[in-house]
């Protein structure tokens, strides 16, 4: 409606209710003023199909301009793979460990049953970090989604939003023998070089007089970061390095709005599904390991692993990745959340 026909529709109003006797003119309307705003942004995740505020900015898979783990459809149709991509990209629902690979798991006809929570909190019991190594939310789904024919539950961008994908009581796949007892997460991040080949880094994080800036690559526009002008910075300004799987690595870290909602959904999952416990496998000295679990030690641990915990091949989420800071956060916000 336009101003003139608001201004009308006022008129008209007025005429009714004071029938026909002579009315003041109406007061001018003010112009709008015209300010474009980003879509409006949610605080929950959804569990069984029930949302849980984590105080964090949150895109559902269900919100415009979200991402869609369930559609079969390309999320990017303009910039289609070149073999196309048919089926699914999940496993539907939750297997116990005595089913079958093939079917689907037998939370999948449970969504908005109150049974739903107790299966996922029987049967989850780790939380996967990821980096993206594609550097945005955005380009992550599409490479995912589009043309691996991957999931993964959640996605963290470098501005803090983060944004589910799927419910997790259904199985992402992300982490191969990981997949059916785990919440996954890909954070934005292009991730970690041998220090001696980080030409990435030293495009991607030109230094200005602040320290180094996150810099996408001109083809990437704005990268699908939803917050405007954006301006994202590592939480620590040195590049890191350190060992993975005992050779080194350099890479930058996240950013803080990346760890503050990052902290947030943690404590929320480890609150509604209490097996996974606020803690990662630590070495014979308390630090977190840098390793890959064997597969005894891997069955055996409930709580927050790396994809590189998981497998030799990977290296995510690197030496910069800073533990014991999620983990304080964690602990921290579980000790002030109110009591059950
Ligand atoms: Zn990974």
């Amino acid at each position: 409606m336009n101003a003139s026909a608001l201004r009308f529709g006022t008129l008209l109003a007025a005429l009714v209710v004071g029938g026909c006797r002579a009315t003041p003119a109406p007061k001018p309307v003010a112009a709008p003023l015209v300010r474009p705003q980003p879509a409006p942004i949610g605080r929950s995740i959804v569990i069984c199909g029930e949302r849980h505020d984590i105080e964090a900015p949150v895109v559902l898979w269900t919100d415009k301009d979200g991402y869609d783990a369930y559609s079969t459809e390309l999320r990017f149709p303009q910039t289609p793979p070149k073999e196309p991509i048919v089926g699914l990209r999940y496993q539907p629902g939750r297997r116990a460990p005595a089913e079958s690979a093939d079917k689907p798991g037998r939370l999948a006809a449970l969504a908005g049953d109150p049974r739903c929570r107790d299966e996922v909190r029987a049967l989850v019991d780790q939380f996967v970090v990821h980096y993206d190594v594609c550097g945005t939310s955005a380009q992550c789904f599409k490479v995912l989604h589009d043309r691996r024919k991957l999931s993964v539950h959640f996605m963290l961008d470098i501005d803090g939003v983060l944004y589910q994908t799927m419910d997790v009581s259904d199985t992402a796949w992300h982490a191969s023998q990981a997949n059916g007892r785990s919440i996954g997460i890909e954070i934005a991040n292009i991730g970690a070089y041998k220090p001696d080949a980080a030409t990435t880094l030293d495009e991607w994080y030109p230094r200005d007089e602040f320290g180094p800036r996150i810099a996408l690559p001109a083809w990437m526009k704005d990268g699908g970061v939803r917050t405007p002008g954006f301006v994202g910075r590592p939480a620590r300004p040195e590049r890191i390095v350190g060992p993975i799987h005992g050779v080194d690595y350099a890479m930058h870290d996240l950013t803080p709005q990346q760890y503050e909602t990052l902290g947030k959904l943690v404590a929320k999952l480890c609150e509604e599904l209490p097996r996974i416990r606020p803690d990662a496998p630590r070495d014979a000295q308390g630090k977190v390991r840098t390793d890959a679990l064997s597969p005894e030690e891997f069955a055996a641990f409930s709580g927050l692993v790396g994809h590189h915990h998981i497998t030799v091949n990977k290296q995510d989420p690197g030496p910069a990745f800073d533990w014991e800071r999620l983990l304080a956060d964690v602990r921290a916000r579980r000790k002030s959340a109110p009591a059950p």
